[in-house]
């Protein structure tokens, strides 16, 4: 069967499963110490690891079909020899540069920079922004001075800044009740439009964080651990996804990159509609494959669609195994397979299978032309 008749005969209603996540730093991910008991009703949902029965073909992908530009990272190693294993890393998987994305100003950007400026031709590194001035009536002056100064000493980007709902935080520095379209952080978005800085901008959470913990929760492990259900103060998915909405229409010279799919990995039609609506905006794919990966046919077509809007990106360490399971759940068609320690879930995943074109698209095509734009 060829593609176009393999996505028609798709049954896209039949696919309702979804789950999983990492939208955390892989520093911060624990590893579940499963519960080997093998009576029936005393094992626990959160314990459970199913292997696949099925004689399958399974597809091992030791280096991406394309060269990668990743757009989501983060300072990961602490040293220098950590740094050479990264760069070690990045040429047995095929991939070509990697954003780091610092999070931070001042001196501790200033470090971080120091450490990589050795490598201009692998990595880049983005600044945070400083919210400390937040409540001052001078806000945001201090923080578009910080930024041109992370600016001159090496910053090509700014990210990742977070909104989960509570107001913007770019790692330890917040601003809470301060969200992305506030007219008090106008100037911010317009100088980094004026610097060619794109931002990696993260809004709201997964769909099932926001949902009640009980049995019909979809992805109960991960959202008890994070939930953001018993927070009544939030702006909640749907209000995020707004902001962000009027946050790129306030700015449409500032190009964004919104990370991990906008949170709109259950609902990528939505997320093409908020594409339609925005030509200055991107999503990263990274820490949702596990999120997409359930639903194969219909994300396939999505990344058909969009294959001009998205982008690469990991955001989970950087093993060669972690990003060889991001190769197989993009470029295979392998069916029904678990990576249950590297997305701390137990739900089946199944290839992509994206065409070569859509692949230098996602890979690196996209990256590499927002980051060229910087410098017409
Ligand atoms: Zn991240």
């Amino acid at each position: 069967m060829n593609r176009r008749a393999f996505l028609k005969s798709a049954n896209l209603a039949g696919l309702a499963i979804a789950l999983p996540s990492s939208t955390f730093a892989a520093e911060e991910k624990k590893a579940i110490p499963a519960n080997t008991s093998s009576n029936p009703n005393t094992i626990l949902l959160k314990d459970y690891r199913p292997r696949s029965i099925y004689k399958v073909p399974v597809t091992h992908i030791e280096k991406a079909k394309f060269p990668i530009i990743d757009m989501h990272s983060h300072p990961y190693p602490k040293t220098e020899a950590e740094i050479s294993n990264w760069l070690k890393n990045m040429d047995e998987v095929n991939v070509e540069k990697t954003m780091v994305l610092t999070m931070t100003a001042g001196k501790e950007f200033d470090g971080i920079c120091a450490k990589y400026s050795r490598y201009p031709d692998r990595f880049e590194v983005w600044c945070g922004l400083d919210f400390s001035g937040h409540n001052t009536p001078g806000f945001p002056d201090g923080a578009v001075q910080e930024l041109a100064r992370c600016h001159d000493a090496g910053a090509k980007g700014i990210g990742e800044i977070h909104d989960k709902g509570k107001g913007l935080r770019s790692g330890k520095s917040t601003a809470p009740g301060i969200h992305p379209d506030d007219p008090r952080v106008d100037a911010i978005w317009e100088k980094a439009a004026e610097l060619h800085m794109p931002v990696s901008l993260h809004v709201a959470d997964p769909i099932w964080m926001y949902q009640p913990m009980d049995r019909h929760n979809d992805g109960l492990m991960n959202a008890y651990e994070w939930r953001l259900d018993n927070q009544p103060n939030i702006v909640k998915l749907p209000g995020m996804i707004e902001i962000l909405e009027r946050t790129a229409s306030r700015h449409r010279k500032t190009t964004f990159v919104a990370c991990h799919f906008a949170n709109l990995d259950y609902d990528l039609a939505h997320l093409g509609e908020v594409f339609d609506r925005n030509p200055n905006l991107y999503a990263d794919i990274s820490a949702r494959y596990a999120e997409t990966a359930p639903i194969p046919r219909f994300a396939a077509q999505f990344y058909a669609k969009y294959s001009d809007r998205l982008v690469y990106g990991t955001d989970m360490g950087f093993d060669t195994k972690m990003y060889r399971i991001t190769f197989r759940i993009l470029e295979s068609q392998d069916e029904h397979f678990y990576e249950t320690e590297q997305f701390g879930y137990h739900w089946p995943l199944y290839g992509l299978g994206l065409s070569d074109e859509i692949l230098e698209h996602v890979y690196r095509g996209n990256a590499a032309r927002l980051l060229a734009a910087r410098s017409s």
